[in-house]
């Protein structure tokens, strides 16, 4: 795995890239950061534990008390997971016992890993003075994934048709948690009541970022995901629809429409002020990644002209897709190393702005220039006009949103379970 970092041998665990509710229910191996045999039953390692806690309510839900909103749990649990012979955690498969809390440890680690590979250092827990690692739990009937002071709890549900959408074997779900604890990390010292709402919304704009550029680390689902797109990456596909449900439900569509204009007269929730940027960023990835095709001499600058072309006419787009699908067949390794480089500037793009943004003062008008920052320091000003023009089709920066209409509520990340800190 390339996100793993060079050599001894690594912890194995079989991970779903999808949601297994989304159609293709196809496992891959995956390379955890830690060496083979550092994980103990559990699985636990050195960063996190994971339980199995059917009975369990969410931290928060009811009671004030300490135990109500703060690890350790200590009600019933399930069996904890011995590592197989090897010493590797591979060995269960979906729906035996154990298979559920392994699979959540496989997407908690693996998110933290690709982040930590990224920054080249070890990311601090924001509640490392209270608890030295994160207590992972899989709840039963609830449906809800969050992350706390202390802890990432992930429940599961039945849909209408009554099958279960588990949310510990949603990857896209967990590593969007664990971008908000990363985020946390980086914001720890400024308390959430001082934060300003726009910084909120930019929270879940980044999470879902940081789940999207993890996901974009399966490198089988990667190869699935160019050869059934074509390398034609604009449409609705496997890439573009976060935390899938079912094979058409989804929580949120990266390339929605939305854009600030929307949000002129006031907005709800920081959920959805946040997708008008998680569509400018997912623009500006698929125009940088077209960029590296064009500079690689993979596809012809034409075609990179004709699929701008189709964005806004889609009769074009059948054409665009067959050419694609065209050059995709000649050189499918390109495509892969394409998409993995701009993979990689969209997560170093991330950390830099994560790095710059000051919760206090935060506001989507400062993101042109604090990406603009980001570019000159680390990419030597090629990618600004690229993101800029992303950016201010959607309004960002040119268009304030109003103000807040609804007081936050349960789903919202500022004023939540999810920011009580202790005293
Ligand atoms: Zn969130």
């Amino acid at each position: 795995m390339s996100y793993a970092r060079v050599r001894p041998e690594r912890t194995r665990v079989r991970l779903f890239p999808q949601s297994p509710g989304a159609g293709e229910a196809r496992l891959e191996t995956v390379e955890l950061f830690p060496r083979r045999g550092m994980v103990g039953t559990g699985p636990e390692d050195d960063r996190m534990y994971v339980t199995e806690a059917p009975d369990k309510r969410p931290y928060g839900e009811v009671g004030s008390q300490w135990r109500d909103l703060f690890p350790p749990y200590r009600g019933k649990a399930g069996i904890a997971v011995a590592p197989g012979p090897d010493g590797h955690f591979d060995h269960l498969r979906p729906g035996e016992a154990g298979f559920r809390q392994v699979h959540l440890y496989g997407c908690a680690r693996m998110a933290l890993d690709i982040w930590e590979g990224y920054l080249d250092e070890r990311i601090p827990w924001h509640f490392e003075r209270h608890f030295p690692k994160l207590e992972v739990l899989a709840l039963r009937g609830w449906d809800n994934a969050h992350i706390g002071y202390g802890y990432l709890e992930a429940g599961d549900y039945q849909l209408e048709d009554g099958t279960l959408a588990d949310y510990a074997l949603d990857f896209d779900v967990v590593a969007h948690e664990i971008g908000h604890a990363i985020m946390m990390s980086f914001a720890g010292q400024v308390p959430f009541s001082r934060r300003t709402a726009e910084y909120g919304a930019f929270h879940e704009a980044s999470a879902d970022w940081a789940a999207l550029v993890a996901s974009l680390h399966f490198e089988q689902a990667v190869a699935g995901l160019l050869g059934t797109t074509g390398g034609y990456l604009e449409g609705f596909n496997q890439l573009t629809r976060f935390g899938e449900l079912s094979p058409n439900r989804q929580i949120r569509l990266a390339n929605n429409t939305r854009t600030m204009w929307d949000f002129r007269d006031g907005w709800d929730s920081e959920h959805d002020l946040a997708l008008p940027l998680i569509a400018a960023l997912f623009d500006a990835f698929v125009q940088i990644y077209k960029a590296i095709l064009v500079r690689e001499g993979v596809i012809p600058r034409g075609l990179a002209r004709l699929a701008e072309q189709a964005e806004a006419e889609p009769p074009l787009r059948p054409e665009v897709s067959r050419h694609f699908a065209h050059w995709h067949a000649r050189r499918p390794e390109a495509f892969h190393d394409a998409l993995a480089e701009a993979r990689d500037v969209a997560a170093l793009m991330l950390v830099g702005v994560w790095d710059l943004a000051d919760p206090r003062d935060f506001s989507f008008a400062q993101l042109p220039e604090l990406l603009r920052e980001v570019d000159w320091r680390d990419f030597e000003g090629e990618l600004y006009p690229i993101v800029r023009g992303c950016l201010g089709k959607r309004g960002i920066g040119l268009v304030r949103p109003g103000p807040r209409l609804r007081p936050p509520d349960e789903s919202s990340h500022v004023h939540s379970v999810r920011t009580v800190m202790p005293d």
